[in-house]
């Protein structure tokens, strides 16, 4: 009861990537960045185990971003010409590179650090992939000149990845689908039928990840504009609960998300956001039991997985694993606390 995990992404090392970045340039090349990469990796799993997380990730410590990092392992996508385009229904814009022909994976994505990070944790391992949703939202489409197929053409190499994770012992594949709240009605209409086909044929656990983004401006300005009560998840959740996706992994603390939607997901595993990753600010592990035990009220206790509100790729490498710990002693507070049988 009250597992814990991350929604994916730490902060990496000052030698391997600029700190404090969304999209941070590599410090060292070549030979001696794979090696930096493998290092990263080790640290990461290292220091969630020691904050006490159950459920790691490798942190992403080998992808410059968690969209792009996939992207740059399929044939048919330039790099070499990006475009600047609105995301997330035009929240900001990004430089992204262009589909220009038939998409085909040139070999394993996460491979390396896959058969690395299995090597070394005998704690349950985590590995995180973009979902199709959020993959065509954050790529120009000069090729497919339709959304939903480029999506459905995305899902296949996805699944392609994933029964390779599966295969090197990976035991939970996350999809992250920040954009299922921004495009609610696509959600239903094709969004999870993409899912359905990136998890086509798995045994693992599988997961999808759905927050208010990451803690930058961009973000927290849109936040700052939905009002005092944020009903995205009601539109979806309903859907999802009836999809073969086993957890969903959404945004709570400091949120304006009414916890009573939680109940929408009846017969899901939830992964509870008990960490803001918006401010440096550490949170109690009484404030984060109290949050697993707002959950409890909507969500069966065995079905609660304590979690971060979204990835912490942009935070201090310092205050990140500290807010881990807090999440860790929070999960056992809440133990002691709702851990009773009911
Ligand atoms: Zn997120």
């Amino acid at each position: 009861m009250f597992q814990t995990t991350t929604a994916g992404s730490l902060p990496k090392p000052a030698w391997l990537a600029e700190p404090n970045k969304l999209w941070p340039a590599w410090r060292p090349a070549g030979e001696e960045l794979a090696a930096a990469k493998a290092d990263a990796t080790l640290l990461a799993i290292k220091e969630q185990e020691d904050a006490g997380i159950d459920i790691v990730t490798d942190g992403e410590q080998s992808r410059q971003h968690f969209v792009h990092g996939f992207l740059e392992y399929v044939e048919g996508i330039d790099f070499a010409h990006k475009v600047e385009m609105g995301i997330r229904a035009d929240r900001y814009k990004a430089m992204v590179p262009q589909v220009t022909s038939a998409l085909r994976l040139k070999r394993g994505v996460h491979e390396a650090e896959a058969q690395l990070a299995r090597k070394h944790t005998k704690r349950d391992l985590k590995f995180t992939l973009p979902g199709p949703m959020t993959v065509v939202d954050t790529v120009a489409d000069r090729y497919y000149g339709d959304k939903v197929k480029m999506a459905m053409a995305f899902a296949d190499l996805l699944n392609q990845e994933a029964r390779a994770l599966e295969a090197d012992g990976v035991d939970v594949i996350q999809f992250d689908e920040p954009a299922f709240n921004v495009y609610m009605s696509e959600v239903t209409d094709w969004g999870i039928e993409a899912l359905h086909r990136a998890i086509d044929g798995l045994q693992c656990t599988t997961a999808v990840h759905i927050c208010y983004g990451y803690g930058i401006k961009a973000n927290i300005d849109w936040k700052n504009s939905l009002g005092a009560e944020w009903r995205q998840y009601e539109e979806i959740f309903p859907a999802l609960a009836k999809s073969r996706i086993g957890q969903i992994s959404v945004e709570c603390i400091d949120s304006h998300v009414p916890m009573h939607l939680l109940k929408l997901l009846d017969g899901k595993d939830v992964l509870v956001g008990a960490i803001d990753v918006a401010t440096d600010t550490v949170e109690t592990p009484e404030r984060v039991a109290e949050v697993l035990g707002e959950a409890t009220k909507y969500v069966a206790k065995e079905k609660i997985i304590g979690c971060t509100n979204c990835g912490m790729a942009p935070m201090r490498r310092d205050i990140a694993y500290a807010k881990l710990a807090a999440l860790a002693q929070g999960a056992a507070l809440a133990r002691k606390k709702f851990g009773s049988p009911a």
